[in-house]
């Protein structure tokens, strides 16, 4: 597929701002644009009949039932889980986190155990777990960062005790673009006995995922971050661990028996479902997946790498800009400020000139107070971004600075 032909599958991208300014997007960290296959998918699904799933015998209950699972199955493939068992579909990165810090915190943390966060984590993955801390009387440790915005693994190290139950680290950051090595952390932690959570948000539409080869215990990711419709988000489990853990939100759907007195819960991966799911969007986040198979992660990330390597070099060079994703190893998330602007106002004289990116803490508010800086603005580069855009985006930003 040319660029052009990735380009066309995003009706979006076609508009002006302002009348007549051709829209720059470049907020894929915050939200990707919307795959037209996927619209499709969407629109396909209601046309063939919308149907409650798992419940009647009607033929549209049941192909609404083989939608859903068959997505389970290729959302299954696409991150390389052993069974589809082990997949649940929750509202969001945030809800997956919020399940899994309620529901391993109820059955697992007892006063005086640590959980440990890193300083680059969205906010999502810092408040379920001082929640969690505060329930249980636990303790919430924290790994640093050097000044390349990469975590500092000696302090990690260090931080990891027999008390330690859970490490919850994002695989990229939202804000920096650092990779984690995610593969040696989880071995480590393992060695204490912890159980490790991936807030994979940032990487699912930049990089394959095996969770079989991080052998990481949980993994999350959202539709909305990888060319999907909003409102679908995905919980990995492994098997053994989601099979001990208590049911979180509890329901229809996800019972085995109801007497008025008690009930008992149904298996895997029900068990974390309560209520209807969001079967369309679920299966237009099937058709998003489907998609990003056949472009394939070889072009994938090598177009990124290019445009991303492209886009620092052109801000390095700008006088007075201080680049604040230096990490070595990175996907396309390229974050600065310039001191001697506000970061709203650089936001808003973009925008004027069609250039959407985004402004603020980024849900980072620790990550803001370890660089010094009250926001940031942050450019993140999609599969459909081309190197002319990043050539107007970096001349419109020279220019708005001078
Ligand atoms: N974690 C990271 C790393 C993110 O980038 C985001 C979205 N900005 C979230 C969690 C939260 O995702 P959602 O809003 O889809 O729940």
């Amino acid at each position: 597929m040319t660029i052009d032909e990735i380009r066309q599958s995003f009706y979006s991208l076609q508009q002006s701002i302002h009348g007549n300014k051709p829209l720059v997007y470049l907020d894929n960290a915050a939200t990707t644009q919307t795959l037209q296959p996927a619209l499709d998918a969407l629109i396909a699904y209601y046309h063939q009949g919308n149907a409650n799933v798992h419940r009647a015998t009607h033929t549209l209950a049941t192909n609404a039932t083989h939608a859903l699972e068959e997505t389970r199955k290729a959302v299954q493939q696409f991150i390389h889980a052993k069974e589809s068992t082990e997949i649940i579909f929750t509202s969001g990165t945030t809800a997956s986190i919020n399940l899994v810090a309620n529901s391993y915190g109820a059955a697992y943390i007892q006063p005086g155990d640590e959980i440990l966060i890193s300083e680059m984590e969205h906010h999502s993955n810092i408040v379920p777990w001082q929640l969690a801390c505060e329930r249980k009387g636990a303790h919430l440790a924290v790994i640093p960062i050097n000044d390349q915005g990469e975590l500092i693994m000696e302090e990690f190290e260090k931080r990891l005790k027999p008390r330690t139950k859970i490490v919850a680290l994002t695989q990229v950051s939202n804000n920096l673009g650092t990779i984690n090595p995610i593969a040696e952390i989880v071995q480590k932690a393992h060695a204490v006995g912890a159980v490790v959570l991936v807030d994979a948000a940032q990487a699912v539409a930049h990089m394959p995922i095996d969770v079989q080869q991080l052998d990481c215990d949980f993994l999350i990711f959202s539709s909305h971050k990888m060319y999907a419709p909003t409102g679908v988000g995905v919980l990995y489990g492994k098997r053994a661990l989601l099979e001990q853990l208590p049911p979180y939100q509890v329901g229809g759907g996800m019972i085995d028996q109801v007497t008025l007195p008690q009930s008992t819960y149904t298996g895997l991966p029900y068990k974390f479902e309560a209520g209807t799911p969001n079967t369309a969007n679920i299966v237009a986040l099937g058709a998003a997946i489907a998609w990003l198979q056949a472009i394939g992660w070889k072009y994938i990330m090598e177009y990124e790498q290019q445009l991303s390597a492209y886009a620092k070099q052109l801000l390095q060079d700008i006088k007075g800009l201080r680049l604040i994703s230096t990490a070595r190893d990175s996907v396309g998330i390229l974050s600065f400020a310039i001191p001697t602007m506000h970061h709203l106002d650089i936001g808003l004289l973009l925008d004027a000139q069609g250039i959407a990116v985004r402004t603020g803490h980024g849900c980072t508010q620790p990550l803001m107070k370890r660089l010094g800086v009250d926001g940031i603005v942050r450019a993140s580069i999609g599969i459909y971004n081309t190197e002319a855009e990043i050539t107007y985006f970096v001349e419109q930003l020279a220019r708005i600075i001078r």
